[in-house]
């Protein structure tokens, strides 16, 4: 891949329920904007909080299928695919980077709704090839700091890297009805992060399990929160921080986007 003048930005989405795929809220016209105001990628490489796994892995396959790795939902979300082509090269290039860590090449994977539900909006297109990069859940949140720091080479060669979690999500607690009031514990670590990024603070949110009653109610499991810690690993200093958009869905589901390097256009 030849380096491009423009160092791409780093975005992390806060997903939501799949329906966003096929909704029209103020978060998904949020992820429009955004996909328009950033440098066309030449490639997308996606951290989800839905493929947790033993060890990493980096999707390896020309043509990654649109996984549905939900239940209960319409039929019209079943019919969702996103046929973006996957990229064999930059499978490689992350696997190179990222040695000594054993990155297993993975032909079985392909997409899944933490990636394609956000990317329908943001490249509705589909047609900038995307590569997805399992999370270890055997690793403490300080291995995943370090090694999306590795991946900071490829900003330089035109790969946006995009973390999709949700920086508040505790599904124990959700209140499955439209317009419930965000919990007050929520509302305050939402916050928290926002002013640790702001100060790029980014001991602290790898220490997240140090940070209080807050963060034990809003990251009860480190699924959806550690995404995040792969763009906020991307932050350089004096690198601008921006947020999108930012809301809390159902009581409990963080729904805050962060950009890392968006330059005005
Ligand atoms: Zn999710």
């Amino acid at each position: 891949m030849a380096a491009s003048a423009q160092r791409m930005p780093a975005v992390f989405f806060g997903h939501g329920s799949p329906m966003n795929t096929l909704e029209h809220n103020r978060y998904t016209e949020a992820w429009r904007r955004l996909g328009e105001s950033l440098p066309k990628p030449k490639a997308i490489l996606a951290i989800s909080a839905h493929w947790y796994t033993r060890g990493t892995a980096v999707t390896a396959m020309e043509r990654p299928r649109t996984i549905h790795d939900f239940g209960g939902f319409p039929k019209e979300l079943y019919a969702v695919r996103y046929p973006a082509p996957g990229d064999l090269a930059l499978a490689a290039r992350v696997r190179n980077l990222l040695a000594p860590v054993d990155v297993r090449l993975d032909e079985e994977w392909g997409l899944d709704h933490g990636t394609w539900s956000v990317l329908a909006h943001a490249f509705p297109e589909a047609d900038v090839p995307v590569v997805q990069l399992s999370l270890d859940a055997t690793q403490p949140a300080r291995f995943h700091y370090a090694l999306a720091a590795r991946l900071a080479p490829l900003r330089d060669e035109g790969v946006l890297i995009v973390g999709s979690g949700n920086v508040v999500h505790n599904l124990g607690r959700i209140q499955w009805t439209d317009n419930a009031p965000p919990y007050d514990w929520a509302v305050r670590f939402n916050d928290k992060v926002r002013d640790l990024l702001t100060m790029r603070n980014h001991a602290a949110l790898i220490a997240f399990e140090t940070l209080g009653a807050d963060a034990r109610l809003s990251v009860p499991t480190p699924d959806h929160y550690l995404p995040l810690l792969y763009v906020v690993a991307q932050q350089g200093q004096g690198e601008a921080v921006s947020f999108p958009v930012d809301g809390i869905e159902y009581g409990a589901v963080g729904m805050l986007a962060i950009a890392v390097g968006l330059q005005s256009k």
